[in-house]
């Protein structure tokens, strides 16, 4: 497996296997099945509620844990410098291991400095071997990159052929903070998987659809966590390492770009006040 190298030397496969919607009856026999056909990296989330899944499949997959590129999430509830280390701390029992590979913020909203804190000080004491952030837009991003003893590692952000998020990965570069793409396929949406260029490279290169997409991805330098619940699409979407596209057909790829996002914005108000609810429920919960 490929891999990139974080600013602080610390390597991180460029295709890992995500586990966004997957149910937890299904989550330990999907990780399985990705750890099988040859994953070595799984993202998770603490607001999947599947990380006890993860952890039995991890543990009972036999693949040494050293072999495996391990993130999670912290969720917006649990922010605040002491919420977010306590989180941390309970995430790994779940996960059933002694230290994390990578573990971002999930969203950029509420009392995130604290839980940044909570970070840096699990890395220094060598809990966490890298640290970052998810959905940071770049304003957020040079905030947090400024304001900061450990600058991030990492920044989870949508991206697939419809939102290439050029201008955010150019300040991603600047700051030496590795993209990583959510939804490298885009969920399918706007016909992505059938876009008509899409379909022509694939008839050209031999491969399908998918394979164009996660080889763009990774010839950008942007790693992935394609998900799917079906074994051969999972070994499919780890099947891109025989071929490289031209550099006429990223050019032909890079026209797509609608340059907005297929699901929704972070800085739109009434999706925080979406997100603020969310909380709320959960905390009645
Ligand atoms: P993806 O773009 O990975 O799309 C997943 C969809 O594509 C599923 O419907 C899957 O169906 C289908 N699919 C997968 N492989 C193939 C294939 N080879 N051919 C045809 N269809 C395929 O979207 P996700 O939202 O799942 O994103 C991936 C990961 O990113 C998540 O699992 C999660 O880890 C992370 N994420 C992070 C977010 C964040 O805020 N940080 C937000 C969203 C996602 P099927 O399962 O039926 O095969």
């Amino acid at each position: 497996m490929e891999q990139v190298t974080l600013y602080n030397g610390v390597k991180m496969p460029l295709v890992g296997y995500g586990v966004y919607q997957v149910s937890p009856e299904e989550c330990e026999r999907c990780v399985r099945d990705a750890l099988a056909v040859g994953y070595r990296a799984i993202d998770t989330a603490q607001s999947y509620f599947n990380e006890a899944q993860v952890g039995h499949a991890l543990v009972n997959s036999g693949v040494p844990r050293e072999e495996i590129f391990l993130t999670t999430k912290v969720w917006v509830e649990h922010y605040g410098y002491e919420e977010a280390k306590k989180s941390v701390l309970e995430s790994m029992r779940k996960l059933q291991t002694s230290y994390l590979d990578l573990v971002l913020l999930h969203q950029p909203f509420s009392g995130y400095y604290g839980a940044y804190r909570a970070l840096e000080d699990l890395y220094a004491e060598g809990k966490v071997r890298a640290i970052g952030v998810s959905n940071f837009y770049p304003d957020r991003l040079v905030d947090i990159a400024s304001f900061s003893r450990v600058k991030p590692m990492v920044n989870q952000v949508e991206c697939h052929p419809f939102h290439q998020q050029g201008e955010a990965k150019r300040w991603m570069e600047k700051y030496g903070v590795q993209m990583e793409a959510w939804a490298p396929f885009g969920e399918g949406r706007g016909g992505l998987f059938e876009n008509p260029l899409l379909v022509q490279l694939a008839e050209k290169y031999r491969k399908t659809t998918a394979q164009i997409m996660l080889r763009w991805h990774i010839q950008r330098g942007v790693v992935v966590i394609p998900k799917s619940t079906h074994k051969d699409r999972m070994a499919e979407n780890l099947n891109i390492f025989d071929f490289a596209l031209k550099p006429a057909d990223m050019d032909r790829i890079a026209a797509l770009d609608k340059g907005q996002s297929a699901f929704f914005s972070h800085s739109d108000p009434a999706m925080v006040e979406w997100f603020v609810q969310m909380v709320e429920e959960r905390k009645s919960k």
